[in-house]
């Protein structure tokens, strides 16, 4: 039989809850998942009826609670059988809410096969092997025929029997199973509801469902757990309900019937090189208070950023450890209350002096919200390892509500929908912030700048947030902060959390001792390859145009930042390469209109003068556009001429106003549009402008050669410029499907391609058109 092999970045083996979570995360990160599912037909056993306010936030910070729908939620909890009020956390979800395990895997499944995840039922894992650059996961499909996934990663979401955690041989540390609980789903009988009730013998709980079926448990005090391959039989738990109540059930219709044991195992690892585990297959424990899923879920979201930034080349270094150091201490804390609980539980008179004290400490509301912050998962904090002592520092950012800009109303758990890093800004005018702002976006894509009022008291004492796409804060200023340590610490957190802060080519000024005489002081400046050199780059106040002008300024260039209408937004990217050590200035044109190039000119002149005491340039980049989004029936004269307008004729005599003042071997950069080589009919009068722009760049090319002056093209496909379109994660995965790379563009992406034109080193291309535009359908 021929093998089937497949590639992707991750695999992710288990359908369950967790590695569907996880599929789903990493699509919105850019990976490409395959999910392995032994199973043929979903589960119909609910194990898992549980979710906890921390899970509910996490659906909620990825859209996902309408879907799960109106579920019964209730206050009512317990800490080893002893009644708990989870109805007074501090979270819009307080309670515990009674979902289906079949519910949450059915929601989870779309959504992360409408992301683009591949589930493929059917297919048994055999083995798992890892070299330094793959995994590769050997399965067996529905037909007995041999599949082989290659990939970048594999997870083992399989459960507490894991194969990926077996053969990957990494230990599964802890006790065995010492009490059991015999449980069982029983129709037509018809016994009194008991919850957590303790009789000489045993400890009995059942309840009757809506359906009529009433779930049995039932412990026998100093029973051993019994040594079991497969699940008990209903006259064993008949005859351990009748010994320990004196009900008879027997003749009773069973449904499901199971025992679950005390056993308490933890892997060693959750990461062993390229294989990775998460949910039950990282940890086993008695299911009690419903905490073994919310677990594994909340290991699912942790892990799938940081494994998607990994594979998609983008996270910094370290970070992917981070989930091990992370969710391996959670995971031993939640393990050691379940081990306390199920001693109160399930032990007998013995433990009766015990049960007594711990009732009466439930009675203090403040121990009462410790462990019920512990079990609903609220109180994790991470060891973000950024300095500070702000309190919410490590904690999950507060579900509040916020008035971001334009006076839209929002939620925190709303801006993380698209699964990106968050820079919240609550004081926007507060010392130091418009640096920390500027050094954030210039990523971009990786991350979103929110500036916002809050409008709820959670959120009191905080003035800025770097938060993590799984909702965590890892960077956390407050009003009494200095603004020198707040940027520090807000570009070292930016660094270690999101990555792509990059310093290295802007000027450096080294000062260092002499090492022959310390008291004299030597300075070493390193100089950017652009500097002493001048740059216009049009439509600079946002997206791709404002990352160009970073770009150039970065190299040393003096930028000039032209805009049409948005002067704030202009003036954001100015002081933001201020900020970040380059020199620029703003020049206001609206192009499209009569005398729009000398008024360009006019202001270029004068703020080249004023910060380089001359009017040389040396750097066009031809980058402010407008898109038609018309459809050819609807596009009118008037709209065509205005893109030809903007698009077109303003490139054209900005060049030709533009060599009067370019020095030889200058640079012109046209940024043009992958739309000239794959068809869009919503933009056929925009992408004929673009192709006019191209075919300027040709001639010009031939014309400009003498004075060693180049011409090219950049063509972007599509990319991320910050626009309403790139929080949607549908709109997104949809565009992302497009490129080969398998996500949108950043703006940093085309700007590094443009920082290469302008550079010296590309002195042999002119008349070029090089596609920026990731392999847009390369097919
Ligand atoms: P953007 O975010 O919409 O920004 C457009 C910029 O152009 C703004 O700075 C705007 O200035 C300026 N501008 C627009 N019309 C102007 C006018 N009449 N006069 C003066 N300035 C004007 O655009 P983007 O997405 O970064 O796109 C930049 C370039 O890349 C465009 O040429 C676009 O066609 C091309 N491109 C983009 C994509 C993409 O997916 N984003 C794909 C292919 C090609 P104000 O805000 O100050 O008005």
């Amino acid at each position: 039989m021929s093998t089937t092999t497949l590639t992707t970045d991750v695999v992710v083996v288990g359908a369950g809850p967790v590695g569907l979570l996880l599929a789903g995360e990493l699509r919105l990160a850019g990976a490409r998942v395959i999910v392995l599912e032994k199973l043929t037909e979903p589960s119909t056993e609910s194990r898992a009826t549980t979710l906890h306010a921390r899970t509910m936030e996490l659906l909620d910070q990825r859209g996902l609670l309408a879907r799960v729908g109106d579920v019964p939620q209730g206050p009512g909890g317990h800490f080893g059988g002893l009644p708990l009020d989870f109805g007074g956390l501090d979270s819009p979800y307080p309670g515990q809410w009674k979902v289906p395990q079949t519910h949450t895997r059915a929601v989870l499944l779309d959504w992360a096969t409408e992301l683009g995840a591949e589930v493929r039922t059917g297919h048994t894992v055999l083995a798992v092997e890892q070299d330094r650059e793959h995994v590769e996961v050997l399965a067996e499909g529905t037909d007995g025929s041999p599949v082989t996934v290659r990939a970048r990663y594999a997870v083992g979401c399989d459960g507490e029997d894991s194969t990926v955690r077996r053969v990957a041989g990494i230990a599964f540390e802890g006790t065995d199973a010492t009490r059991e609980l015999l449980r069982a789903d029983v129709a037509g009988i018809d016994i009194p509801d008991r919850r957590f009730e303790r009789f000489p013998g045993g400890l009995a709980i059942a309840g009757r469902r809506p359906d009529g079926v009433t779930r049995v448990m039932v412990h026998r005090f100093g029973a051993p757990a019994a040594p079991r391959t497969g699940d008990p039989a209903f006259a064993e738990v008949a005859e351990a309900w009748r010994e320990v109540t004196g009900e008879e059930i027997s003749h009773g219709t069973p449904l499901w019937v199971n025992a679950f044991g005390n056993a308490a195992r933890q892997a060693a690892r959750y990461r062993d090189g390229r294989i990775l585990l998460a949910g039950d297959a990282a940890h086993r424990q008695m299911p009690v208070g419903g905490q073994a899923l919310n677990l594994g879920l909340a290991d699912a979201a942790n892990l799938g950023w940081k494994l998607g930034a990994e594979v998609c080349g983008r996270a910094p270094e370290g970070l992917l450890d981070t989930y091990h150091e992370e969710r391996h201490a959670v995971g031993r804390r939640v393990l050691g209350n379940i081990v306390a609980q199920s001693s109160i539980l399930l032990g007998g008179q013995e433990t009766d002096a015990l049960r007594a004290v711990f009732g009466e400490l439930l009675r203090d509301e403040r121990i009462v919200q410790h462990l019920t912050g512990m079990i609903s998962g609220l109180d994790v904090r991470h060891p973000v390892g950024a300095p500070g002592s702000h309190p919410l520092l490590g904690l999950r950012l507060p579900p509040a509500r916020l008035r971001a800009g334009l006076g839209r109303d929002t939620t925190t758990t709303e801006l993380l929908h698209p699964a990106r890093a968050v820079l919240l800004d609550l004081a926007p005018d507060a010392p130091g912030h418009a640096e920390v702002r500027a050094a954030a976006g210039r990523l971009a894509g990786r991350l979103r700048v929110v500036i916002a009022e809050p409008l709820d008291d959670v959120l009191t004492g905080l003035t800025a947030a770097l938060v993590r796409p799984d909702g965590y804060i890892v960077c956390a200023a407050g009003p009494d902060e200095s603004a020198a340590g707040s940027v520090r610490d807000a570009v070292a957190a930016l660094r270690r959390w999101v990555g792509g802060v990059d310093t290295s080519v802007t000027a450096v000024t080294a000062v260092t001792k002499d090492p022959a005489d310390p008291a004299v002081t030597r300075r070493k400046t390193t100089m950017g390859r652009l500097t002493n050199k001048t740059a216009l780059v049009t439509g600079a106040s946002r997206g791709i145009g404002r990352a160009i002008a970073e770009r150039l300024a970065a190299d040393g260039a003096l930028v000039a930042v032209h805009y049409g209408r948005n002067k704030g937004a202009a003036e954001e990217t100015v002081d933001a390469i201020r900020a970040a050590g380059g020199r620029a200035f703003p020049v206001r044109a609206l192009l499209g209109g009569h005398g729009d190039v000398e008024v360009l000119f006019d202001g270029l002149e004068e703020g080249l003068k004023e910060h380089s005491g001359g009017t040389e340039l040396d750097i066009v980049v031809n980058n402010a556009g407008i898109m038609g989004n018309t459809s050819p029936e609807e596009t009118t004269p008037e709209l065509f001429d205005r893109l030809v307008a903007v698009n077109a004729k303003a490139p054209f005599f900005i060049v030709q106003r533009a060599v009067r003042n370019m020095r030889d071997g200058g640079r012109v950069i046209n940024i043009s549009s992958g739309l000239t080589r794959f068809a869009n009919p919503e933009e056929i009068a925009y992408a004929m402008t673009k192709g006019a722009v191209e075919t300027l760049a040709l001639h010009y090319a031939r014309h400009l050669a003498g004075r060693g002056i180049t011409v090219n093209n950049v063509a972007p496909g599509v990319t991320d410029n910050g626009s309403e379109i790139f929080s949607n994660p549908q709109a997104v995965q949809f565009m992302s499907q497009l490129s080969a790379f398998g996500r949108v563009g950043t703006p940093a992406d085309v700007a590094d391609v443009v920082g290469f034109l302008a550079s010296d080193e590309s002195r042999w291309i002119t008349g070029a058109f090089i596609d920026a535009t990731g392999g847009t359908l390369l097919g």
